[in-house]
């Protein structure tokens, strides 16, 4: 077996996506599970799948199961997490209170940190003393030595004591590989919490306890975790572990809206699932959101999955925020839906068809799909418009769309379909080029009429709606019988 590839340490890169699912995965998620997945597989090293769920009131399993459906849906398989296992399990938080407790008792133990009983009332009253007073906010230190006298008033209170990190004094510096050295002064970083006085494990805790014990090499997440760091930094150092294990940092930069505001339901669309209804195609997002602050290094915007395997670099990540931009996604996900080959095109539509009761999924129905495909595959930008183009070759009843029913109501279109019908009627072969052929004579040369307004009253009164595939093949597909009805119906 070839070895692995090595990173700068020596050691094969192991790379974690870590998120807490508390609802849908959204794109900032997705945007680091990609990096961190396209790292891995460029390093030849193991992506980690951990799911975060110390908190499981806002944790449930439902989100757990659409988190790690979502990252199987578009492809970013895992080598070790949830359902496959691996070495370092289990890779739910939930499962490995244990271990974090071990961890809390040693650091205690070692006078690392320390039992801290302030109450939240007495924590915020100095909270408003140091804003007062001008100060940087943040817990003052106050239990790191607490008076037997005061430990015996706190026991009789039946105050439940917190785990507090003890801070040193000085400041942490840590190698950044997208923003270079970053430097955390610890005046800024004071005593933070390691386990609430209820026994529960807080994120700074289980994070760095697991990337250390789960042997992380790479922490590449948002930046929104970045000041997180000089604390987990102190963790490992409470652990014992030396410098040169440490995992390197890369903080992937901020999603923004296109009002340069962070990325959140506020200003644009965030959750995959969202996309995901609407039939834009795995392919689509991961190369999109692979372009929101990485670039291949030319100026393609048409990355494969194997492509960007192959060319992911942390060098080439931006440290600027990235913006995302709607139209771009709509474009990357109709030209991936352009080289679909019709088998597999015909493969994702059917879900959206059947979902919308266009079709029921019979062998002749999807051959009649299959025929109309082709039609549609230049015009749509995502797959939930493919029943909206398609329904007027399958619906049992047919009846022109209430908001298009008044433009052919008026005198000039009702002469146009008089046209149409006395010329179709005289066809012998019904294809599109013949179909066409009659149409334009009959309407555009004859009647002088401009095609949009010719052409318009006939796709109607045929498809029921002014958004429809290409008319004369449409009308092809739906045959001689019923165009000529649905004509002759709008008449009357
Ligand atoms: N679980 C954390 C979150 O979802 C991320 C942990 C990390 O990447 O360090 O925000």
């Amino acid at each position: 077996m070839p070895s692995k590839p090595m990173n700068s340490e020596n050691k094969a890169v192991r790379v974690r996506f870590a998120p807490s699912p508390t609802g849908d995965l959204h794109v900032g998620n997705i945007r680091t599970a990609l990096f961190d997945w396209a790292y891995a597989r460029h390093t030849g090293g193991a992506f980690i799948f951990r799911i975060e769920d110390t908190d499981r009131e806002r944790v449930t399993d439902e989100y757990i199961k659409a988190a790690q459906d979502t990252l199987k849906w578009l492809g970013l398989d895992w080598d070790e997490g949830p359902e496959v296992g691996g070495p370092y399990g289990p890779y739910l938080q939930s499962q490995r209170m244990r271990i974090y407790d071990d961890w809390a008792s040693k650091f205690l133990e070692q006078g690392d940190a320390y039992h801290c009983y302030c109450s939240s009332e007495e924590l915020e009253a100095r909270r408003e003393a140091q804003k007062a007073a001008n100060i940087a906010p943040g817990y003052d230190g106050k239990c790191r030595s607490v008076s037997e006298s005061d430990l015996a008033r706190y026991k009789s209170e039946n105050r439940l004591p917190v785990l507090r990190m003890r801070m040193p004094e000085g400041s942490t510096t840590f190698k950044d590989l997208i923003r270079g050295d970053v430097t955390f002064d610890h005046n800024f970083v004071p005593d933070f919490v390691l386990v609430r006085g209820d026994g529960s494990p807080l994120y700074t805790l289980a994070v760095a306890v697991d990337d250390i014990m789960m042997r992380i090499t790479h922490v590449l997440r948002g930046e929104d975790l970045l000041s997180s760091t000089p604390r987990q930094i102190r963790v490992y150092q409470a652990m014992g572990v030396a410098e040169s294990d440490y995992p390197a940092f890369a903080h992937l930069p901020f999603v923004m809206g296109q009002d340069n505001a962070k990325l959140s339901k506020r200003n644009g669309e965030v959750s995959i699932a969202w996309y995901r209804e609407r039939g834009f195609l795995p392919e689509a997002i991961c190369n999109y959101l692979a372009l929101l602050g990485w670039a291949p290094g030319d100026d393609r915007e048409n990355v494969t999955m194997k492509e960007l395997t192959e060319l992911f670099t942390v060098e080439r990540v931006h440290s600027s925020p990235a913006r995302f931009d709607m139209k771009k996604l709509e474009a990357i996900n109709g030209d991936k839906i352009r080289e679909l080959k019709i088998d597999e095109f015909l493969e994702r539509v059917t879900p959206f068809l059947i979902n919308d009761g266009i079709i029921s999924g019979s062998s002749g129905e999807l051959a009649i799909v299959k025929m109309a495909l082709p039609i549609i595959q230049e015009r749509i930008v995502n797959l939930a418009e493919v029943s909206q183009m398609l329904k007027f070759l399958f619906v049992a009843k047919f009846e022109v769309e209430a908001d298009s029913l008044p433009k052919i109501m008026d005198e000039q279109s009702q002469v146009v379909l008089r046209a149409s019908i006395q010329a179709l009627e005289t066809l012998s072969s019904w294809d599109h080029g013949s179909i066409h052929s009659v149409l334009r004579t009959a309407l555009i040369e004859e009647l002088a009429l401009k095609p949009r307004i010719a052409f318009g009253a006939v796709r109607i009164a045929v498809t029921g709606s002014h958004i429809s595939p290409p008319l004369f093949e449409s009308m092809e597909l739906l045959g001689r019988d019923r165009s000529l009805a649905r004509i002759k119906k709008a008449i009357s």
